[in-house]
């Protein structure tokens, strides 16, 4: 599909709610994405384009960064690895606190969950202030892995998250399908 025909497609499945999870904070709401099979589809294979380059494991970000994450992950041949918050995982972990656009949170990830020098694809929905991104690379480094790149459907760009990952992530690792 042209980029222009999937920028489209997937912007008009992105639903935008005003006032959640709390007043002045527009969600935005992908139930719609997902519940399309074609848009779903081919969200999950220009994702998994992004992988061709060579990674070894997808980590997903708790909890609609799962979603998107385990399909690219099967798509790719690649293993998944899931970064979730704090309390959920069985094992050993590393831990991160972070500051979200509403709230504060910590995100855990196994310390098992990557062989050394793995090569690592993050995928969430939606860069806000880019905390959580930032949480999550660190946590994959502290494991052992190296980021390759990191991929949002979509980026609130008023927050600027791109420019507070500049210092941690090169430039052009950081991708986005819609900027608003
Ligand atoms: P941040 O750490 O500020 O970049 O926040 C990103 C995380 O919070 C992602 O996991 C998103 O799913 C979620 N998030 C933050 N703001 C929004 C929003 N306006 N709409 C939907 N999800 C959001």
């Amino acid at each position: 599909m042209a980029a222009q025909d999937l920028y489209e497609l997937l912007d008009s499945r992105i639903r935008d709610v005003a006032d959640w999870p709390k007043p002045g904070v527009v969600f935005k709401d992908i139930s719609p994405l997902l519940a399309d099979p074609v848009a779903f589809a081919a969200l999950v294979d220009a994702l998994a384009e992004r992988c061709e380059g060579g990674v070894d494991k997808v980590v997903g970000i708790e909890a609609r960064g799962f979603i998107l994450a385990a399909p690219v992950a099967y798509r790719a041949q690649a293993g998944f690895v899931p970064v979730r918050k704090q309390g959920k995982l069985p094992c050993a972990t590393f831990a991160q606190s972070y500051e979200l656009e509403y709230g504060s949170a910590t995100l855990e990830v196994h310390q098992d969950a990557f062989e050394p020098g793995e090569r690592v694809l993050v995928i969430d929905d939606v860069l806000a202030t880019g905390g959580t991104v930032e949480a999550t690379i660190d946590l994959v480094r502290r494991a052992g892995a190296e980021v390759v790149g990191v991929n949002v459907l979509l980026e609130l760009g008023f927050l600027d998250g791109r420019a507070r990952l500049a210092s941690t992530l090169p430039d052009g690792k950081l991708e986005s399908f819609i900027v608003v």
